[in-house]
């Protein structure tokens, strides 16, 4: 197995490595960092949790070692190294991994995002940092007002591009690049490649190298559960479920800040104590939350794509996906956060009937079908809800008819010069063709727990049928029987 030292890497990098417990690289690391030592562009085809941040951040410092330990003026320490993410959150992430890895270096670095008072930023600017991590607007605001200077770049990394295309940052991004000097080593990882980003690669990097880690490098230390449901009893069924397996550092995912709030309310009422974290919420909100979430003093965080994009949380054990994504690739991200650099990991989804045609989307996107697993007592079709029935149906409750239908928006950004784009709004499920009374007309399997060393309890896949079928079985008594 090959070592960090065999890569190359410098006696004080491998030493704040070693203090970090970083045995052994990961594949991209291997793949990446013999080459961007030798300052060949690379464009990277991988996700969070795949270990990318040190993968273009080592050599990155390595090849500023040179520059870095002469004197202390600020003239001495221009800007060399760019960083450029899409969110606050994973520029922080960024920034916190490089202190760690330059811990026994001369080399400083800095975060810049919008958000917070841009005064704060500036005394730090001026006594000159090698590394800078920054979000796009943030930047700009920071060369308009001349509190920075990017002439001395000779690093440019972009993480996670597609998820600067999704929110509007290619204007932004084109602007800065064009600031920068064109003799530099270039570095563009994303997960996905459309078209534009492609075209952003062929403009931006100079022949590089394509390095992909497998879509599946760490879906494979990631179960994939898929519980049908009853949309109205997923509640109760995130609930049974955190309770009766002792479920804790569960991140939950909604579609919308309204159900997002709700949802972390409704936790707290029946005793599992839960935050929301959302675009309204403010950074330092965000940040209390997920120090909570981090330090175990919340159980549950429940959040919407764009608030927890970018989140680092180490050996995260369980991602909920309580409403599915629309979009499949958002799936990928999503249980990302969980089973990373090897450690194990649970994705459980949690899908109603109108979600079928998501999750067809994502097992095709995956390569791979999920087997349903029903929950005794949540089966799809089980007609005795009372909270279900003594509710007005949905017609009849227009605000939350209105709040579901909004999806979340990005107003946290707004002191940034170019607000981010609404997280891309999905169209609305309508409801399935089957009528309402085939929803309570399927069969009843009983699922049946099961414990492995390495997972707490979780029911058993007891279905082989597509999860659609699973909502419209007509009634067989002999199956329905139990
Ligand atoms: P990333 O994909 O860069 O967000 O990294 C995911 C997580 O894996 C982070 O918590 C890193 O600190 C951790 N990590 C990265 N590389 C390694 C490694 N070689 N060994 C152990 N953990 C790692």
């Amino acid at each position: 197995m090959t070592t960090f030292a065999e890569l190359g890497l410098a006696p004080d990098i491998l030493r704040a490595l070693d203090d970090m417990g970083y045995a052994t690289p990961t594949p991209i690391q291997e793949q990446v960092i013999p080459l961007a030592l030798q300052g060949g562009d690379i464009l990277g085809a991988a996700q969070t949790g795949t270990g990318k941040t040190a993968a273009f951040a080592l050599p990155l410092i390595q090849r500023l070692l040179p520059f870095a330990n002469t004197g202390t003026s600020p003239a001495k320490h221009p800007i060399r190294a760019l960083i450029l993410t899409p969110t606050r959150e994973l520029a922080i992430q960024v920034e916190e991994s490089i202190k760690s890895y330059t811990r026994h270096v001369p080399v400083r670095s800095l975060v810049v995002y919008g958000g917070v008072n841009i005064n704060t930023q500036i005394p730090i600017l001026k006594t000159g940092i090698e590394i800078l991590v920054a979000t796009p607007g943030r930047l700009l605001d920071h060369v308009q007002n001349k509190t920075l200077m990017l002439n001395q770049v000779n690093t440019l990394v972009l993480d996670e591009a597609d998820r600067m295309l999704d929110m509007g940052f290619m204007p932004d991004l084109k602007r800065i690049v064009a600031l920068l000097p064109t003799q530099r080593v270039n570095m563009m990882f994303s997960a996905t490649f459309p078209e534009e980003i492609r075209k952003l690669a062929d403009s931006i990097l100079n022949t590089p190298t394509f390095i992909e880690v497998a879509r599946n490098e760490t879906a494979v230390t990631v179960t994939q559960v898929v519980h049908p449901v009853h949309h109205e009893r997923k509640r109760q069924l995130l609930a049974h479920l955190i309770k009766s397996r002792e479920l804790s550092q569960v991140l939950v995912f909604t579609g919308t800040k309204l159900g997002c709030n709700r949802l972390a309310n409704e936790l707290n009422k029946v005793g599992i104590h839960a935050d929301a974290i959302h675009g309204d919420k403010t950074q330092q909100e965000r940040i209390k939350a997920l120090d909570a979430f981090k330090a175990g003093s919340i159980r549950v965080l429940v959040a919407t794509d764009v608030a927890a994009r970018g989140l680092d949380i180490e050996a995260l054990p369980f991602v909920v996906n309580y409403d599915l994504p629309h979009n499949a690739e958002d799936y990928v991200h999503r249980i990302g956060r969980t089973g990373r650099a090897g450690a194990f990991g649970e994705a459980i989804s949690l899908v109603s009937e109108s979600e079928t045609r998501y999750l067809k989307d994502i097992e095709r996107l995956i390569g791979n079908a999920i087997e349903p697993t029903i929950v005794p007592g949540f089966e799809p079709g089980a007609a005795d809800v009372p909270a279900y029935q003594s509710r007005p149906p949905r017609h009849e409750r227009p605000s939350e008819r209105h709040a579901e239908r909004a999806p979340e928006r990005h107003t946290e950004r707004q002191p940034e010069r170019q607000a981010e784009r609404p997280e891309r709004a999905a169209p609305r499920p309508r409801p399935a063709a089957a009528s309402r009374d085939a929803l309570f007309d399927a069969p009843y399997v009983p699922g049946e727990a099961t414990t492995n060393a390495s997972a707490p309890a979780r029911p058993r896949p007891t279905q082989k049928k597509p999860v659609a079928a699973l909502f419209r079985s007509p009634v067989k008594p002999d199956a329905a029987g139990q």
